[in-house]
């Protein structure tokens, strides 16, 4: 059987009004009963009132009829007879068990019952002629009507006598003392009548204002407590979905809201559950992406500050740079302008002795000027990408040997010996720019190499040729060697050794450009080797 609480809301209403409706109803009808009951027995107790009074008026007429002698009185007698015979006739054929409706009806119009009043007696009288009122009653009823037949009788024969000429007055006296007798015994059982049905119909009253009462606080009570349970039932259900739902609202998604009924309410609860379930998924999910999220930006944050990081890098490079680079073009020229300045005093005073020496250093000056110039032109045309080699077929070692005499005397000037072997590799290189890597590996062979022999090497390979540029100095810390190749990178180089922080950078361009590699090897204090692979 289903559960009170698996009824929907509507159900439970309307069977809650259905209930209450149909108890309602029977109330209604128990007061129909009631009022029935309660009028029947008021046209009762009525009809034993015109009884009473019609035999108290016959036994008044008979009276009258005894010192009269008056035809006129009998038959006033017999009148007021009428009405307790024609309640006799009813009452008679209410007792057969089939009884003829029309005889009872005459018989209580008779006995002056109004007509609106016979039937609910008569239901009455049948229905409750067990009860021990209603028994009574019709007891002394009966009773009633058997006296009331005898004091007929003795008023009939009183007349006879009455009329015979040789009634004794005694035997007169006689018959009225028996018909006195019969009025008392009439009045005793009226009285019993009476008495009997004012009793009945109190006890009526109260069993019916009783019955009344019952079934009013049985439907209330009834109706009361079906209220109480259904609006218990759903407030229970809407105050748990209610705290469900404020849980939810508050972040809170792992309380799990069970239906505990199959009605509306049940139904609501499933749908807020699953919508918990929806929402946990949804911010789990969106809890990922936010993680996810954070670390992407995190990870775009890390690289825009390394962006940065380098775009200063860049600057301070390039102010760095432009520092250096005034300062390397100043010192050649003050020294070219005192030169200058000498040779001008020199000249006017015919003092020429020393003119060759002087001239010697004015060409060196101009020299490292025009290197610089040249290494400037050179990054602009790698910047511009109008940086390209001419090829022609040369012999390596010739370039090589050139070089090492150019860079001798300044790496004799700093007690630093040159250490040359070089193969003949003859094939199609850029004289020049391959010279000029070899110019720049020694010079920095030679500035870095803290006095020690360099030794250059040059041998040919299946593809080309090989170089190789070894030195003696201070070598190169792991985290410089190779950012060493960039431009402007100076790596830990001190002020006080002169440079711009772009051979190494243009080197790297020209082997680039010649199709090969360099690379270098080295330990900070041991010494460093750049080897250069150049096809031919
Ligand atoms: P620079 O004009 O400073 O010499 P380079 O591009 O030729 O510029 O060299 C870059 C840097 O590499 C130098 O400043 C120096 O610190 C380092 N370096 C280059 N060659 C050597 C070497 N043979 N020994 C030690 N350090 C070197």
């Amino acid at each position: 059987m289903r559960r009170w609480k698996d009824f929907s809301i509507a159900a439970k209403l309307y069977t809650v009004i259905g209930i209450m409706a149909v108890l309602i109803a029977g109330e209604l009808l128990a007061l129909n009963f009631a009022m029935g009951t309660v009028s029947a027995v008021r046209a009762f107790v009525g009809g034993e009132s015109m009884w009473s009074k019609s035999q108290k008026n016959a036994v008044m007429n008979m009276q009258r009829y005894a010192s009269s002698r008056k035809p006129d009185d009998f038959e006033a007698f017999l009148a007021s007879l009428r009405i307790p015979e024609g309640d006799h006739r009813a009452r008679l054929e209410l007792q057969k068990l089939h009884p003829d409706m029309a005889v009872v009806r005459a018989g209580f119009t008779q006995g002056g019952v109004h007509p609106d009043d016979i039937d609910p007696m008569v239901r009455l009288l049948r229905r409750f002629h067990w009860e021990q009122h209603i028994a009574k009653a019709v007891a002394a009823w009966t009773e009633g009507d058997r006296l009331l037949e005898e004091f007929k009788a003795a008023a009939f024969k009183f007349s006879e006598l009455a009329q015979a000429p040789k009634t004794s007055p005694e035997v007169l006296q006689d018959q009225l003392r028996h018909m006195r007798k019969l009025n008392e015994d009439l009045t005793l059982v009226e009285s019993d009548f009476s008495n009997v049905l004012g009793e009945g119909s109190r006890w009526l009253e109260t069993v019916i204002i009783s019955l009344l009462f019952l079934a009013v606080l049985t439907v209330e009570t009834i109706g009361l407590t079906l209220t109480i349970l259904t609006s218990r039932s759903i407030s229970r259900g809407l105050s748990r979905i209610h705290a469900a739902s404020v849980k939810i609202g508050q972040g809170e998604f792992d309380t799990e809201l069970k239906a505990d009924s199959h009605d509306e309410i049940g139904a609501l609860a499933t749908s807020i559950d699953s919508m918990r379930v929806l929402l946990k998924k949804s911010y789990e999910g969106l809890e990922v992406r936010v993680k996810e999220r954070t670390a992407e930006l995190s990870k775009l944050a890390a690289e825009n500050a390394n962006l940065y990081e380098q775009a200063n890098q860049a600057l301070r490079s390039r102010d760095e740079f432009l520092s250096i680079a005034s300062h390397e073009l100043r010192t050649p020229l003050t020294a070219l302008s005192l030169q200058l300045d000498l040779l001008t005093k020199q000249v006017r005073s015919g003092k020429t002795a020393s003119l060759e020496e002087a001239l010697a250093l004015f060409g060196k000056h101009v020299k490292r000027l025009g290197g610089l110039s040249n290494d400037l032109m050179d990054i602009t045309h790698i910047r511009m990408g109008k940086f390209e080699i001419k090829r022609e077929v040369c012999d390596l070692a010739v370039v090589a040997r050139d070089i090492v005499a150019q860079i001798r005397p300044e790496a004799e000037r700093l007690g630093c010996e040159l250490r040359l072997e070089a193969e003949s590799v003859r094939g199609n290189f850029d004289s020049i720019r391959v010279g000029q890597i070899l110019t720049n590996l020694l010079t920095n062979a030679v500035k870095y190499g803290s006095g020690q022999p360099v030794e250059i090497s040059l041998h040919p390979t299946s593809t080309g040729a090989r170089m190789i540029v070894k030195d003696q100095g201070k070598g190169i810390a792991p985290e410089f060697q190779t950012r060493i190749f960039e431009s402007f990178e100076r790596a830990n180089a001190g002020k006080d050794i002169p440079g711009l922080g772009l051979g190494l950078y243009i080197t790297r361009q020209i082997v680039v450009a010649h199709g090969g590699k360099i690379s270098v090897q080295s330990q900070p204090g041991a010494g460093s080797t750049f080897v250069v692979e150049i096809p031919a």
